[in-house]
């Protein structure tokens, strides 16, 4: 029986992506049918983020749009799920505005949630699980072309770095039994992706204990997904610099179809930092793991995560940031200035002290230089030749196709080239070589 139709908004991290299409998957069991139109939609949901203040601002003024397509259709149910709805909680019911709140690990109660609502008697589900892993749901992916795709191997966080709040909104690590994994990638590759996407808060710590038998760690797990075929890439975020070990190191180098990217987030250059913001590692050993990555895999394009005037920052540990930058030549960077979350260490024990001008000039002075790295960086391409697993045409030039280098690098190349008449489809490898570029883009020919 048709339940009626679902929109999802979905905002933050790529696992969240992949929770919207768990979250699908498990409502159409249920009956429901997705809807990309939130105008004819009978159930209406975002998928939240609560990493920064800004992604939770953001949401209150999605409320009150899904509150106003309320008030014009009858019976239209609206919610609130993900990250900000297990960290609001009931809060959220208070503005009488949503219907129901489900936090992350309780999305296999939504169907029962979605009975029981009614005028008055909104639905809210926030209890965190040390079990939950969504192993037996294979999500319905939501992604465009068909070529790549995100597969959760663990959820939930033990680390408790002091800025952040996914513990708190996520839970206790646990991974998923690594059978369910292979099998969800081999379905993919065997629906034509090209591509899997291996997530984790801290993939490092992945572990499987197999009664009586060996344990599976990340480095195990790397190798079955990437045995599965070598025309199938293999991808994974996020790495932890303090648990990266030297076997997940020779494994991507063992395998040429486990790309040439390491997503490892450092957050600040300053060991003073580094320990109040108890990541538990120090910039030596950091640079350490840096150096043995590029001595074990001298072409692999190392990304990372940087925070901007954190509780205490001095000049001088801003510089550190700015020097360890310069010194590990970050092909990529995602950088924010320090938000403070309710609740976490730092909100309970550090003043946010740094002023929000200083904080912003800061964080531009980073992404100024970091401008620079990624130019320079694409500018050490010019010459070489990539495989790229094409995502299909160029949303500037149609012309053109795009599509990502092993090392994660986005190229743009004319869709047909001097010798090949056919213009790529989405899922095909081509050669390319990198003429050109700009420090987002490399501007490539096909060979
Ligand atoms: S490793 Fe630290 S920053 Fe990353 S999710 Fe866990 S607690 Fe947050």
């Amino acid at each position: 029986m048709e339940r009626g139709k679902v929109y999802i908004e979905t905002y933050g991290c790529q696992m969240n992506v992949n929770d919207t299409e768990v979250i699908f998957s498990i409502l159409a069991k249920a009956g429901y049918t997705r809807t990309e139109n939130m105008d004819e939609a009978d159930i209406i949901m975002a998928n939240t983020c609560s990493i920064r203040d800004n992604a939770e601002q953001r949401i209150w003024g999605r409320i009150d749009q899904f509150y106003g397509c309320k008030r014009l259709r009858e019976g239209v149910v609206t919610g609130i799920v993900g990250c900000m709805a297990e960290r609001l909680k009931d809060k959220l019911l208070e503005s009488g505005r949503v219907d129901f709140v489900a936090g992350p690990d309780s999305y296999r109660s939504l169907p029962e949630m979605l009975a029981r609502i009614a005028p008055g008697r909104p639905q809210i589900n926030v209890e965190l699980s040390r079990e939950e892993t969504y192993a037996d749901i294979e999500p319905v992916r939501i992604d465009k072309n068909g070529v790549s795709a995100f597969i959760s191997i663990m959820r939930g966080c033990n680390n408790a770095c002091s800025y952040c709040v996914v513990p708190y909104t996520r839970g206790a690590e646990r991974s998923r039994a690594p059978e369910t994994i292979i099998r969800e990638a081999c379905g993919l590759f065997g629906r034509g992706y090209k591509e899997v996407t291996l997530l984790g808060q801290n993939v490092d710590s992945y572990l499987w204990h197999r009664e009586g038998g060996t344990d599976v760690d990340f480095a195990d797990l790397l190798e079955g997904v990437a045995s599965i075929s070598p025309q199938l890439r293999v991808r994974f975020s996020t790495s932890h610099p303090k648990d990266i070990s030297d076997k997940v190191i020779f494994t991507m180098a063992k395998y040429p179809n486990i790309c040439r990217h390491i997503h490892l987030p450092v957050q600040s250059g300053s060991d003073t930092m580094l320990v109040k913001m108890r990541r538990r590692y120090t910039r030596e050993w950091y640079l350490g793991r840096v150096a043995k990555i590029r001595e074990v895999m001298p072409d692999c394009a190392i990304t990372t995560d940087i925070i901007a005037g954190f509780c205490g920052e001095t000049l001088q540990d801003h510089q550190d940031t700015l020097s360890i930058m310069r010194e590990v030549g970050y092909d990529y960077a995602y950088m924010f200035q320090y938000s403070e979350r309710p609740g976490t260490l730092a909100a309970r024990n550090y003043p946010d002290d740094v002023s929000p001008e200083e904080k912003t000039r800061r964080l531009n002075e980073i992404i100024a230089l970091q401008n620079e790295l990624s130019l320079e960086s694409n500018r050490r391409d010019v010459g070489k030749t990539f495989t790229v697993l094409v995502e299909g045409p160029s949303r500037r030039n149609p012309a053109d196709s795009c599509g990502r280098a092993s090392n994660n690098k986005m190229c743009v190349f004319p869709s047909v080239g001097p010798e090949s008449v056919k213009a790529p489809a989405p899922g095909d490898y081509v050669d390319v070589k990198v003429m050109s570029c700009t420090s987002a883009t490399l501007i490539c020919e096909r060979v």
